[in-house]
């Protein structure tokens, strides 16, 4: 049952001024519109909690998330069938992003109670060393109230309980959750199923606050309220950028963790194309066109040598993407940007390989571009995410513009290359550049499809992310919440327990 309420602190207020749900199918609801006061309030109470949440211990933080795993488990049926009406994705994915959320909880659950996450380090004192030390003693120590932004992609495992609270709430950080717009019954779901976690596991209340959209203004005092310590977000590079410049000009700047745009681009080498032009077409398409192309890890890019092989791909690729039907997008926002994504492409002299146009409604159909080096490298905008299902292929005239394009590339999430037997020393040249360029570097396979699991990076340099020394998927994304504490000849009594029991 939707309330179209904020859960603010254990309690489910609602207020006059509402706005109304616009699924892609199924019918509307109508939400309270957030403001300042609830912030306030939210804020307030995370703040509280922590002076006893971030105090807990990890098996009972673990109980916690694995509680909130439970209850969402419980609401998979609700959670499905509205998360696809909202978003207009199948129910498939739905539930397999469920699992996803449910496993990334689990997963923190255990990660905390082996205690590596706290980094203990010790170095015993040497009281007869001229001069002596004192004991110095390492760990981490969670950092207070987080903000974390709902992504509209990720309507569960980027959204209210998913990786950045997750991680968050595993650190011993409290949360306060800017749900998004796009999905506000998904979230009241989960916040349903955080309520009655709180409460099964007798934690503060404040410890996390779910406060919906429909106002600018809660992004915006949420991230400059003097409690928040961090902020945890995934969107477009307009809005994180915003969002990240308040956060630097706040009296007490803070860090903003944004996820953000990324091209992925894939270099595919002579070898490997001339061996696999059917097999990395197909699996290209299958990528960019995957959940509509509306993820961040969508390979946008491929760069090709100019010559036949290129042409043949070009052709299978044409073919592939000429037989998918127009999908639904999660907003009319997001499917009018990719609409004048698009239309961006043509006007830089991109050839559009595909006479189908994207009409002015929700669904979008795929589209791919073709260039050459030499127009992509004079043209900044073509280097610039179109979010959705568009495919750019640029033709280079040979491996030193290939080399050249790579070199010229902003900060990625991922960076693919496709390379077979002697394209290995091709490879070789390409990985130190590709490794200052982007969180993760994959050969023969495709970005999409993000693996949770402890050597996962899921971030870049700028603009991928705003932050290039973290991850927001992953276990070591629970750094991003963490900060070390060094203590000095401090003793036994005083100390917390996870120094105690290291
Ligand atoms: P968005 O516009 O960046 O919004 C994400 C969140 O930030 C929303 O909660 C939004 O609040 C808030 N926000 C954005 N700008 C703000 C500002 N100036 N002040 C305060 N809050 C602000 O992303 P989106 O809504 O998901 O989609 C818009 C576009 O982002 C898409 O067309 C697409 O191009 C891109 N996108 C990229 C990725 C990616 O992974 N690279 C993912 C999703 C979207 P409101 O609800 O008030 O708008």
């Amino acid at each position: 049952m939707i309330k179209g309420k904020h859960l603010v602190a254990g309690k489910w207020v609602g207020g006059d001024s509402l706005f109304e749900s616009s699924p892609a199918t199924g019918p509307s609801h109508k939400f309270s519109v957030g403001n300042t006061e609830l912030v306030n309030k939210a804020a307030e109470e995370a703040e509280e909690a922590f002076l006893s949440y971030g105090y807990s211990k990890p098996n009972e933080r673990a109980s916690f998330l694995n509680k909130i795993a439970e209850e969402i488990e419980k609401r998979g049926k609700e959670i499905t069938e509205i998360g696809s009406q909202e978003t207009g994705l199948p129910s498939q994915r739905l539930e397999g992003e469920r699992a996803r959320t449910v496993g990334q909880l689990i997963l923190f659950a255990k990660h905390i109670q082996n205690g590596d996450y706290l980094d203990f380090r010790h170095d015993i004192a040497l009281p007869d060393r001229n001069p002596p030390r004192p004991e110095i003693k390492l760990i981490q120590r969670p950092i207070g109230p987080i903000a974390v932004f709902g992504a509209s992609n990720f309507p569960l495992a980027f959204s209210v309980a998913g990786g950045d609270t997750a991680s968050a709430l595993a650190a011993g950080c409290t949360v306060v959750v800017k749900g998004h717009s796009a999905h506000p019954g998904t979230s009241e779901i989960v916040a349903q199923a955080i309520d009655d976690s709180i409460k099964k596991c007798n934690i503060h209340p404040g410890t996390i606050s779910v406060i919906q959209g429909g106002n600018r203004d809660v992004g915006q005092s949420l991230v400059q309220h003097p409690l928040i310590k961090a902020v945890g977000f995934t969107g477009s590079l307009t809005g994180g950028k915003a969002l990240f410049d308040l956060c630097a000009s706040r009296e007490e700047p803070i860090p903003f963790f944004g996820e953000l745009g990324s091209v992925n681009p894939m270099f595919i080498l002579p070898k490997a194309i001339s061996n696999r032009t059917k097999e990395i077409a197909s699996g290209w398409v299958g990528s960019l066109t995957l959940g509509v192309g509306q993820f961040c890890t969508n390979p946008g890019i491929a760069i090709v040598l100019d010559d036949e092989n290129a042409e043949n791909f070009i052709k299978e690729v044409t073919t592939l993407i000429s037989e998918i039907d127009p999908q639904i997008m999660l907003t009319d926002g997001i499917s009018k940007a990719y609409r004048s994504g698009c239309d961006r492409m043509s006007s830089l002299n991109a050839i559009k390989c595909l006479e189908n146009d994207n009409e002015n409604s929700r669904k979008a159909l795929p589209q791919l571009f073709v260039t050459n080096g030499e127009n992509w490298l004079s043209q900044k905008e073509l280097s610039e995410e179109v979010f959705g299902p568009s495919g750019l292929v640029v033709k280079v005239a040979d491996f030193d513009e290939m080399e050249l394009i790579a070199k010229k590339m902003l900060g990625q999430l991922t960076c693919t290359i496709h390379l077979d037997g002697e394209d290995q020393h091709k490879a070789k040249k390409l990985i130190p550049i590709l490794e200052r360029k982007a969180g993760r570097i994959i050969a023969n396979g495709f970005p999409t499809g993000v693996e949770v699991c402890d050597s996962m990076v899921h971030g870049g340099p700028y603009p991928a992310s705003t932050n290039f020394g973290a991850t927001s998927v992953g276990t070591m994304s629970i750094r991003r919440f963490l900060r070390p504490v060094c203590y000095q000849n401090i003793p036994n009594s005083l100390l917390n327990h996870d120094l105690i029991s290291n």
